[in-house]
């Protein structure tokens, strides 16, 4: 199969249609309707074998968490999914990963209703860059720099999971079949939280979503806002998974300091958490209110129960084989 009876057979032939395509794949360019008074929004992720994903993952799996992280970033943005393109660098033709590939990554679009509008195929080591594309009105799009003093601070969904199964994979650690597959499925297929984003538009200040871990991507908010935090551990919404498998000091590791989780962080004002807990049982996703923006250079003050704590987040590449009775 040559390039081109692949790009068609794979790629075009299942791309979810739009009106606002002008032109989709074929041409030197697509040319797409950006609606009047709007930003068009843009954001590039790639990945690539052995550093983003295990070079064995399912193709699936692959193909979906390739645009899944791409969608989360509009999500985060508040911006309204519209077209994607992806570069594929692959190793060889072998059709059942293609075809594998393509399922995860058409599934993923048509449920968001995404327009695969180009891209490229070229030959070489296995990487994958997805390039998406949306719109947002410049007022409402949700910047990391619009925090404000008094404002409280979200997550949306469970954390850790995701960090666990990756651990889980490098370090072998004995944890229960069960929870193994739960935080697996978080890992492989995350779930971007496009609709809450949307809804996000006219509730919240800032936001961003969590690709390396709470305690470092919230410092880009407070940085981008020049505000400090307050965060109360107990009130983190640690996936049950990973409480039931892990000691509650690896648990806040792989819940700040793990990566993966894709949900949206985002802080809003005092007088939105009402809207904000309605707003949680219309998408069925919990949004949990985990501390306030403070006065300050950035920083982040932790406490547990009421109490300060000093907290020094490992990092996922610290998290070491054998380190408590929970690992094998
Ligand atoms: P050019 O050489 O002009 O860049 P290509 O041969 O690379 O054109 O691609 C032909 C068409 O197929 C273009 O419209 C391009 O956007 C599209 N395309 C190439 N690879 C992919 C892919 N992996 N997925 C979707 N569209 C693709
Ligand atoms: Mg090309």
């Amino acid at each position: 199969m040559g390039e081109f009876e692949l790009i068609q057979h794979y790629f075009a032939a299942h791309a979810t249609a739009r009106a606002d395509v002008e032109l989709g794949i074929g041409d030197d360019c697509a040319l797409l309707n950006v609606p009047a008074g709007e930003c068009l929004a843009v954001s590039t992720d790639t990945l690539v074998s052995d550093v983003h994903f295990f070079a064995d993952v399912d193709p699936v799996a692959l193909g979906h968490k390739a645009l899944a992280v791409n969608l989360s970033d509009l999500a985060a943005m508040g911006a309204q999914p519209r077209w994607v393109s992806l570069a594929l660098t692959l190793p060889n033709t072998n059709e059942a990963w293609l075809a594998g590939f393509a399922q995860g990554f058409h599934a993923l679009a048509a449920q968001h209703h995404v327009a695969l509008i180009g891209g490229d195929t070229t030959r070489g080591p296995l990487s994958i860059t997805v390039s998406i594309k949306g719109t947002v009105p410049a007022a409402q799009a949700l910047r990391r720099s619009g925090a404000k003093v008094g404002d409280h601070i979200y997550v949306s969904g469970r954390l850790g999971a995701a960090a666990l199964a990756v651990q889980q994979r490098l370090h072998h650690l004995s944890i229960d079949a069960a929870a193994l597959q739960l935080c697996r499925h978080r890992m492989e297929y995350p779930q971007p939280r496009c609709e809450l984003g949307l809804a996000l538009r006219d509730i919240a200040s800032s936001a961003l979503d969590l690709s390396d871990g709470l305690a470092g991507d919230l410092m880009h908010i407070l940085r981008a806002s020049n505000v400090a935090a307050e965060i109360e551990l107990t009130d983190l919404p640690v996936d049950p998974a990973v409480r039931q498998s892990v000691t509650p000091e690896q648990s806040l590791q792989l819940a700040l300091g793990g990566g993966d989780d894709y949900e949206l962080c985002f802080t809003a004002p005092a007088e939105q958490e009402n809207t904000i807990q309605n707003l949680a049982k219309t998408l069925e996703l919990p949004l949990t209110r985990i501390g306030s923006i403070i006065t300050g250079a950035p920083e982040i003050f932790w406490y547990h129960h009421g109490n300060s704590v000093e907290l020094h987040i490992n990092g996922w590449e610290h998290f070491h084989h054998g380190e408590t009775g929970k690992t094998s």
